[in-house]
């Protein structure tokens, strides 16, 4: 079997500083794709608040990213939605909002780090499902702001790459806001 394992590296490891591999035509629907995704799925359901997961954050160099079904499936009250995509493959953000705003950010790969960073407010991702289903989805707030933090993953962007500034998170935020 293969060796794909369901643990989140940390920011120095290789595959969160490098651009990932787009996934290729025949790999959409093999045993090893969807074990990748299945391996996406269990690290970010063990992360109680874990919005999304990109694979080079499995240590995977392909170009996936997954949202989290407990946040943006149909049971969340504030965030959920009927659109039942939650596999993103070759994504790519066809539009962006010209408006923007300063966001406060974490990420799994970068524990104990928080961050503000400039994101556009909307975003719309072209992308295909794991059976190679080409879709698009346009997002607000949270949802876009993950869109955009998660491409950044496959290509080798880290929110601490572009954060204005960045805190401990176990101390209060500092400056004004
Ligand atoms: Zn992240």
């Amino acid at each position: 079997m293969c060796n794909i394992r369901s643990e989140i590296v940390q920011k120095g490891y290789p595959s969160l500083h490098t651009k990932a591999e787009p996934v290729r035509e025949d790999e959409f629907g093999t045993p090893e794709l969807l074990a990748i995704i299945a391996a996406m799925k269990k690290a970010l359901a063990g992360e109680e608040d874990g919005a999304a997961i990109a694979a080079p954050q499995i240590g995977i160099s392909k170009r996936i990213f997954v949202i989290a079904e407990n946040i943006f499936g149909p049971t969340h009250p504030k965030y959920g939605s009927k659109d039942p995509h939650l596999v993103f493959i070759n994504p790519e953000i066809t539009k962006l909002s010209k408006k923007t705003a300063i966001m406060d950010e974490g990420c799994l790969s970068v524990r104990g780090t928080y961050g503000n960073v400039r994101r556009a407010v909307g975003a719309t991702v072209s992308a295909r499902d794991e059976h190679g289903v080409p879709f698009i989805r346009g997002a607000g707030g949270l949802l876009a702001q993950v869109f955009q933090h998660e491409t950044d993953h496959l290509n080798g962007v880290l929110f601490i790459d572009r954060a204005l500034e960045t805190w401990d998170a176990e101390y209060p935020k500092r400056k004004s806001e």
